[in-house]
């Protein structure tokens, strides 16, 4: 067991299917976490399993550099998916992998060593990637990270325009922040991020491995937000629960990002199960789906429990809840005596980040419990 690293639920899960996990004394429990986002399509969706049994029969893995037909259309499919200039793909195998390969390319594009991160922020857990994480929850024990790393304020324009010089490799910011405790970055925010890049040569770095794969109402929030940064990070969602980090960036990048490398890279298997997550969220206007379902969610949310909460918050089906007081027993008591699952987000936050394919009965069944847990306590 893995118990020095993770705390276990006292929930077993055994299967699930669509947006419904069932333990092993055969409870079912609503998902409205996903697992931190990482099923959009809910479990067991035929056109991920499919992809996935047809791909495993025929060719399960073979090295990065051979050519191999269902990596390059993924390799084809996500530049085509992200907001143009946007136009290459690195894949990797994780969050944090690709965030590596941005730090990593944003340096050797620019050949300087600075990155701007967020306070706040949450880019991951291996030593770059921690790095750029604000809380030292994370660093603590496992220092030195790796070096060149300074915070700014989250959403404040002027420090930020401060900070950005001429020794500025990157910006990373996620647009809204997870980890965090779902915190959305003002417009006029990532729009000074953008100038003030720009200016200095510097990369602008969106982490939207949370926020990413149609959550928000549109594919990535650079499609909400009239900027459009140089790299976009993406993992969690992409290939519905197969381990996938994927790094988009612009033609400036690609052209001198250095050497890089990754044996699993774009693996045949997992690249199928990705190329039938990301065709079926586009092809079922998932995203659009995703931004009126949530508009409902949180108004019925507010208007369940608004007075009894200090906010709801949140894009498409992103949303937190903050409470007067800590997050654990909402959660807790959502799971144990509702059967719904939800993740907090920091100490105070209640955090929603369920499939896309959820409809209106979900909705209204979380909001008639979260209403009983706030009035229970
Ligand atoms: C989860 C997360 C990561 C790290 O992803 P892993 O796959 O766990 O390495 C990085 N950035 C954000 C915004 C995340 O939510």
């Amino acid at each position: 067991m893995s118990e020095f690293v993770f705390s276990p639920k006292p929930i077993r899960i055994e299967s699930g299917d669509g947006a419904s996990l069932t333990d092993e004394s055969g409870t079912e429990y609503l998902d409205m976490g996903a697992s931190y986002a990482c099923t959009p399509l809910g479990h067991a969706h035929p056109a991920v399993v499919d992809a996935l049994t047809e791909q495993a029969e025929q060719l399960t893995y073979v090295q990065g550099s051979y050519p191999v037909s269902v990596r390059e259309e993924l390799y084809d499919l996500l530049p085509e998916l992200a907001p143009e200039p946007i136009d290459h793909a690195w894949l990797s195998n994780s969050g944090t992998e690709a965030n590596e390969a941005a730090i990593k390319f944003a340096r050797h594009a620019t050949g300087r060593s600075k990155i701007l991160a967020m306070t706040g922020g949450f880019h991951g857990r291996t030593l770059g990637s921690l790095a750029a994480t604000w809380k030292p929850k994370y660093r603590e024990g496992f220092e030195p990270v790796a070096g060149g790393f300074d915070f700014v304020t989250f959403d404040d324009e002027t420090e930020l325009r401060e900070a950005v010089d001429e020794e500025t490799a990157a910006v990373i910011v996620e647009p809204i922040q997870g980890e965090g405790g779902i915190n959305p970055a003002s417009d006029g925010f990532l729009k000074a991020a953008r100038e003030a890049t720009e200016e200095v040569g510097a990369a602008l770095i969106f982490d939207e491995i949370q926020t990413g794969v149609g959550r928000t109402g549109s594919m990535w929030v650079a499609d909400q937000v009239d900027v459009t940064p140089d790299i976009i990070t993406t993992a969690k969602g992409i290939a519905n629960g197969l381990p996938l980090g994927a790094t988009l960036v612009r033609e400036w990048i690609a052209e001198d990002a250095g050497n890089h490398g990754s044996t699993f890279s774009g693996g045949p298997t997992v690249a199928a199960a990705a190329k039938a997550t990301l065709e079926t969220v586009r092809d079922e206007a998932l995203p659009n789906h995703a931004g009126d379902l949530g508009d409902r969610f949180r108004a019925d949310l507010e208007a369940a429990i608004g007075d009894r909460v200090k906010d709801v918050r949140g894009e498409g089906l992103m949303i937190g809840i903050q409470l007067k007081r800590g997050a654990n027993r909402v959660v807790r008591d959502l799971a144990m005596e509702h059967q719904i699952l939800a993740l907090p987000a920091g100490r105070t936050v209640v955090r929603f980040l369920p499939p896309l394919i959820i409809g209106d009965a979900e909705v209204d069944r979380t909001v008639e419990a979260v209403e009983a847990v706030i009035d229970s306590t």
